[in-house]
């Protein structure tokens, strides 16, 4: 299975991604993760892009494209993946479909007011990058990771200021591709219009979308 995730920053891409892989045991591509490995290995390309992520930006499609590609070639990705952040433009969904067939676009469908206080609440593991929410997913301990004892930290675009900032980005740039491929009939809506709906809640929505697609294309 290809599945595209979209949703604004803060919807919940990657938390349902990493769930949605034990169903589909194909890996989470998180193109967010990737430049933030980049930044953290102070690689060249990582000290190219670090001000944009910082500021809550897109960095240039064809430095995107680039390294989801390279990824997209690995052996591990030959049966298929879960894209999250990825596209984010016009540009880059074109781009994909050079290089994939995709079978499933899922839109989380969250509004604006809900994005601030979750992404203003979440916290991100520092080691593993796994996700919390002071709110809804606390971790069992204070600012320390469940799963590896890492530190938990606010990211530089979790702050209030950026938050905006990124929102207006994805509503501008990347919404677009909610008619992008609902015209190619690859879309379905996840609606989640309360805060304090657990996760858990909307990923069953989630996998029964994923796992119709999957018998759909069975038959095909
Ligand atoms: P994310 O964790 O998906 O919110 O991504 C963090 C930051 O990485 C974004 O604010 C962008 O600066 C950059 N980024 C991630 N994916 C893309 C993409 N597909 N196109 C452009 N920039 C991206």
């Amino acid at each position: 299975m290809r599945v595209v995730l979209l949703g604004p920053p803060g919807a919940g891409k990657g938390t349902q991604a990493s769930r949605l892989v034990v169903v589909v045991g194909v890996p989470h591509v998180s193109t967010g993760d990737m430049v933030r490995e980049e930044i953290k290995a102070q690689t060249e390309l990582g000290e190219a892009i670090k001000e944009y992520s910082d500021k809550g930006v897109l960095i240039p499609d064809e430095i995107i494209i680039r390294l989801l590609a390279k990824r997209l070639r690995k052996s591990d990705c030959q049966k298929g993946f879960i894209l999250d952040g990825f596209p984010r433009t016009i540009q880059q969904a074109e781009a994909l479909d050079g290089i994939s067939k995709i079978d499933l676009a899922i839109n989380l469908d969250v509004p604006d007011e809900i994005i601030i206080q979750r992404l203003s609440n979440r916290l991100t593991c520092r080691k593993c990058g796994a996700i919390y929410n002071r709110l809804t997913m606390k971790p069992r301990r204070t600012n320390i990771c469940d799963k590896c004892d890492g530190e938990l930290y606010q990211r530089e675009d979790d702050k209030p200021e950026v938050i905006q900032k990124r929102l207006n980005v994805y509503r501008k740039n990347t919404e677009p591709l909610v008619e992008y491929y609902r015209r190619r009939s690859l879309l379905k809506d996840v609606h989640c219009d309360d805060l304090m709906t657990p996760p858990e809640v909307t990923f069953e929505r989630i996998k029964s979308i994923t796992e119709s697609a999957r018998k759909e294309k069975e038959h095909t």
